[in-house]
């Protein structure tokens, strides 16, 4: 790794012009005030990565969000910059160091901290509405066997994880994460609406779309749909999600008819 490594790397929008122009100072004050992610990894250029396309990446510019990437590796120790050592009490692979993490937590300082790991609660809608209604969050993402728990229990550290199963390192989950926070936060979606109606919202999973042509390999769209007559297609819709989260999440089911 070079030394030339940036030590963190910002995205969006971080400079402002000296112009006193109403459009301009608008736009100072939503910068300042964007919801931030920082993002502590040992491969920063893996960022933005997904979250820089389409309209998390719009957004990004338009800073409506902003984005940091801290790399671990500048936090390493000695000439190597080394971040991990063999875990205690023997076995395979290596563990990512206290002090280290320690000294890239501290940096980025500020923001609710989370550790990505399939240890952690199960990430879901409600957690991502959570975390866009705050000032932001700081993604600690671990490789190789983890982080050494003493730096977890000393910072307090919820961990948070992306399903159950084992990924290669947090990042991601972090992007996943990331991804479906910042779609909820004011202005990223073109369409107010769109999150409103959409999968987990209401606590349904979402009713089968359907686009031209109006006839394809024989099938057709639901002539519902094809009849304007919108109370009669709202009450399609709700029922088609009432049949397709019964019939495959009887979980989320259950919980919605016990409240
Ligand atoms: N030995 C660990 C797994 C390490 S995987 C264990 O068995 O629990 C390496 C890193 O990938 C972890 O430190 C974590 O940051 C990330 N990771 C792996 N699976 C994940 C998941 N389901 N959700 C979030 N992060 C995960």
């Amino acid at each position: 790794m070079s030394d030339e490594t940036p030590k963190s790397r910002s995205h969006g929008r971080l400079t402002i012009q000296a112009s006193l122009k109403p459009r301009d100072l608008m736009e100072e004050r939503n910068v300042r005030g964007a919801w931030a992610a920082r993002v502590i990894t040992l491969f920063p250029e893996a960022f933005p990565g997904t979250l820089g396309l389409s309209l998390t990446g719009k957004a990004l510019d338009l800073g409506l969000w902003r984005l940091d990437a801290i790399d671990l590796r500048q936090f390493g120790i000695g000439k190597h910059r080394n971040v991990d050592d063999t875990p205690a009490g023997g076995g395979a692979g290596m563990v990512l160091r206290a002090d280290v993490v320690d000294a890239a937590l501290r940096a980025a300082a500020g923001l609710p901290v989370v550790y990505l790991s399939p240890r952690g609660r199960r990430f879901d809608q409600a957690m991502a509405r959570q975390w866009a209604a705050g000032p932001g969050i700081t993604l600690l993402c671990g490789r190789f066997e983890g982080v050494d728990q003493r730096v977890l229990d000393h910072h307090n550290i919820a961990e948070v994880s992306l399903g159950d199963f084992v990924l290669t390192g947090g990042e991601i989950a972090a992007q996943a994460m990331l991804d479906a926070t910042v779609r909820l936060l004011p202005g990223v979606l073109g369409n107010a609406e769109s999150a409103v109606e959409e999968s987990f919202s209401d606590g349904l999973l979402e009713h089968p779309q359907y686009t031209r042509p109006a006839l394809w390999e024989g099938r057709e769209i639901p002539a519902v749909l094809q009849s304007g007559n919108h109370a009669e297609i709202a009450k399609w819709r709700r029922a088609e999600a009432e049949r397709i989260t019964r019939e495959r999440r009887p979980d989320l089911w259950d919980r919605l008819k016990r409240g």
